[in-house]
């Protein structure tokens, strides 16, 4: 931690703010310039609070030097973390392709998306069974038996199954059908199931929240390793800005920036990241060329009747095509798809 003191900082107000710092247990070297007193205060405290040092009487200002996460950075674990589910690798060089509707709606509609998913090469289907929708009047999903016929559709065409998790209570059950939970962006700092999952036998795909900052996404990340799940995956899927042109904006520069803070793999969903199918192809392919380790994409053949989110869903032949460009994309980058 670094802190700068006022300008006209006082002798006594400087040796306040040392024995406080030196109380707290840190390591203090101070550098006296003409104008202003620098402090470095050494001492690994994940936990501590900065602004018990900001409010002291002669501080300026004061900058964390270090990540308040631990077992999800980079710095704990150097080499990236493939996880291998059921034989399919995600975060190693081959690209994880991830799709299928947003939400469970048939038994006929998911065994036509799963033979389309199999057809692109994809090895995961995903589909919601218990839907976060922002208005209680929608969809919310079919619940257990959309668990259960998607788990019949994966196996019918040998795909792993990816499907959401809303609270603590669904944990066991969606155990029992799925292959990977995914953590949805209104969940991502629910704290109490993140670290339920933690204890879960998964692996958890957490999506980043709606105003989430990358920090505030990896503490979350840290919840779930530091319960004892070391495998997680991130998934950035836009986050809210001023911008209305798109449903959200894509913080593609999230997929650089994951990677040099974490060892965790990153995924990029294009289809909540722009809400608009037309711009779901182009950033999909932006994603690969940034670095992603997997992407997600929403598909329908009828997205005009889609239970939720047709307007983001790839009609089948746009996501088919646009799979042979990944292919591309990803080879000119020395990765597979
Ligand atoms: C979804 O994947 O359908 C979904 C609800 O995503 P998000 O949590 O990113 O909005
Ligand atoms: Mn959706």
């Amino acid at each position: 931690m670094v802190i700068i003191l006022e300008n006209n900082a006082k002798e006594g107000q400087i040796n306040s703010v040392i024995k406080r710092l030196e109380d707290y247990g840190f390591q203090v070297h101070i550098s006296k310039g003409e104008q202003r007193t620098v402090i470095g205060a050494i001492g690994v405290k994940p936990n501590f609070d900065i602004r018990q040092v900001k409010m002291l009487d002669g501080v300026a200002d004061v900058y964390r030097i270090t990540a308040p996460y631990k077992l999800a950075s980079r710095s704990f674990k150097e080499e990236n973390t493939v996880l291998n589910i059921k034989n399919v690798e995600i975060g190693g060089n081959h690209i994880a392709m991830m799709a299928g509707p947003c939400s469970v709606e048939s038994k006929e509609h998911i065994f036509r998306m799963a033979e389309v998913v199999s057809k692109s090469g994809a090895k995961l289907l995903r589909g919601g069974a218990f839907k976060p929708r922002t208005s209680p009047y929608s969809f919310q999903g079919m619940g257990e038996e959309g668990l259960k016929i998607m788990r019949e559709a994966a196996d019918a065409y040998n795909l792993l199954v990816i499907t959401e998790v809303m609270e603590v209570s669904q944990i066991e059950l969606i155990e029992k059908y799925a292959d990977i939970f995914q953590v949805g962006a209104r969940n991502m700092q629910n704290f109490s199931m993140l670290k339920e999952l933690g204890k879960a036998n998964l692996p958890v795909l957490l999506k980043r929240g709606l105003s989430a900052t990358i920090e505030e996404w990896l503490m979350s990340a840290e919840y779930i390793l530091a319960s004892g799940n070391k495998n997680v995956l991130l998934c950035e899927r836009g986050i809210r800005t001023f911008e209305t042109a798109t449903r959200n904006t894509f913080d593609i520069s999230a997929i650089p920036v994951i990677h040099k803070k974490s060892h965790l793999p990153i995924i990029a969903d294009p289809s909540h990241a722009t809400g608009y199918r037309d711009q779901v192809p182009p950033m999909a392919r932006a994603a690969v060329a940034a670095g992603a380790d997997g992407i997600m994409i929403e598909i329908h053949d009828d997205p005009e009747h889609a239970f939720s989110d047709g307007p983001q869903a790839l009609l089948p032949d746009t996501y088919l095509n646009l799979m042979q460009e990944l292919k591309v994309i990803a080879n000119a980058i020395g990765r597979t798809i």
